[in-house]
């Protein structure tokens, strides 16, 4: 069973949770209660079957027969013939990939097994209902929504992101997705812009009553769904396994992790594994410029009104976390009280101040810390020059502030840097970083030249891009989000 952050639901099942999204009227959804799975039983397994157990944990409604069927994708859909995320050691810490899906970020971890469980769930609870996905994203959530959700029977998706805000690879990726049952806008205004301009049409109950009455319902693909950080528990167990396995780490010793962080869903996943008791010592939340997080971990205050920073890393050009509020709720003690109250300031002032013992608590689970870009591109410089290993540079504000962590603290812990995007993505501020190259400015060429300076083949999900037909793409400005949802499905 499931409740509110902001004690406004109770006692709703995994499908329901699924289902919905987002708490009607506002507040997240997080277990009752962690679930234990000690890790030492799951030796052997393969993925596929980790995440089964995984996830059959907290979605015991579902039916081993459903859950069974979604976590096929993992060895017989896009990562067919590999392993979804291979644990390397390049350097003094360790990398997993999860970059190995069709769309070359981590989001398609979760994001080709949600469409299963949503379909599965909205079968059972509304048959023959539509649902409507609405997605915000920074850059990587859109494409892998859409490659998920494309075709999917009884499903229509939009994707909204921040027009001029992501990469011109992540761009085109979502502008030539197939599909009759999806949608994109490019909106004026940041990734925050877009992500609240979401939030408010799910909060709408005027507008979710009328499309009730024609029998579609909202839903989420953003990781603010339970159903999106559920599938990114597994990966924590499976780079244990590996660790374990490769003799990086005792059985039963710490390890830690350092995640590259916009939205606090990765993470928050880390923090779920460790209460189900893997055995992870310190995560290590990363920013880039957009440093809200790690201030907050200095302060106590969370700080949103700022000057905003388009980045190497766009991903996470983020200062609205949405899921920072389901790590606030734990760490209160799950004063729903105390949620309330912070976020209706944050939504009035922009701002909002914990008490000593949550700032506390927080501290004591996370370690936080940011790099700037002249930093992130040392970092790609050195990892390459030293290991012949490509971080893009999400994972490089990750190991940049692994780097820092371990000069502050002295921590021998092994640790592994989650890899959440192919460097491929990113070539041209890849190249740019490497010493001695320079991008030739043409996004498309660049990932010619990054596949000839590395050797490393160009994702088969990134080649050709360029030539393939553009989509109709919506535009508009956060205001008229909603206007044009309407208008464009003519709802
Ligand atoms: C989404 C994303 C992140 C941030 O993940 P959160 O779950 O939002 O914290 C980091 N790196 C890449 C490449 C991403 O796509």
């Amino acid at each position: 069973m499931y409740e509110s952050t902001r004690g406004n639901s109770s006692g709703r099942a995994g499908k329901s949770v699924i289902a919905l999204g987002m708490v009607p009227g506002g507040g997240l959804f997080v277990p009752f209660r962690v679930p234990d799975l000690p890790w030492s039983g799951l030796r052997g397994l393969d993925y596929s079957a980790l995440a089964k157990k995984v996830i059959s944990l907290y979605l015991p409604d579902m039916g081993e027969e459903v859950l069974g069927r979604a976590v096929e994708v993992y060895r017989q859909g896009a990562f067919a013939g590999v392993n979804p995320a291979p644990l390397l050691r390049p350097d003094g810490f360790g990398i997993l990939e999860l970059w190995h899906g069709p769309t070359a970020a981590f989001k398609d971890m979760a994001l080709q097994v949600l469409p299963h469980l949503l379909r599965a769930a909205m079968k059972e609870l509304e048959p023959g209902a539509e649902v409507l996905i609405l997605t915000a994203t920074s850059g990587d959530t859109g494409k892998a929504a859409l490659e998920g959700f494309k075709d999917v029977p009884g499903t229509r998706i939009v994707v909204f992101y921040p027009s001029g805000g992501v990469s011109a690879v992540q761009e085109r990726q979502m502008t030539t997705a197939g599909g009759q049952n999806t949608y994109v806008a490019a909106v004026e205004g940041n990734f925050d812009r877009c992500q609240s301009g979401v939030k408010e049409i799910f909060a709408s109950t005027a507008l979710a009553e009328r499309l009730r009455a024609e029998k579609i319902f909202f839903s989420s693909a953003n990781s603010i769904n339970w159903g999106r950080l559920l599938p990114q528990i597994v990966y924590y167990y499976w780079a244990y396994l590996q660790a374990v396995e490769q003799g990086h780490v005792g059985a039963g010793a710490l390890m830690n992790v350092a995640v590259p962080t916009g939205n606090f869903g990765n993470i928050l996943a880390g923090y779920y594994a460790k209460r189900m008791g893997l055995p992870l010592g310190r995560l290590i939340c990363a920013s880039n410029k957009n440093k809200v997080l790690s201030d907050f971990f200095e302060t106590g205050v969370y700080q949103s009104r700022r000057p905003f920073f388009l980045t190497m890393s766009p991903s996470m050009d983020i200062l609205v976390s949405s899921n920072f509020e389901r790590f606030l709720y734990e760490m209160s003690g799950r004063q729903a009280q105390s949620i309330r109250q912070w976020y209706d300031s944050l939504a009035q002032t922009g701002s909002f101040q914990v008490d000593a013992a949550t700032l506390a608590r927080s501290r004591s689970q996370i370690f936080a810390g940011w790099a700037d870009e002249p930093e992130v591109r040392n970092q790609i410089q050195r990892t390459y020059r030293e290991h012949g290993y490509v971080l893009d540079p999400h994972t490089a504000v990750a190991a940049r502030v692994y780097e820092d962590y371990r000069l502050k603290t002295g921590d021998p812990t092994f640790t592994v840097i989650l890899s959440t995007a192919s460097p491929f993505k990113f070539a041209t501020s890849v190249l740019n970083s490497i010493e001695g190259k320079e991008g030739s400015g043409n996004e498309w060429q660049d990932l010619e030249l990054l596949q000839q300076e590395s050797g490393w083949e160009i994702p088969a999900g990134l080649r050709g891009l360029e030539a393939r037909a553009e989509r109709k793409v919506w535009h508009c400005s956060p205001k008229e989000m909603s206007a044009v949802l309407l208008k464009e499905l003519a709802l």
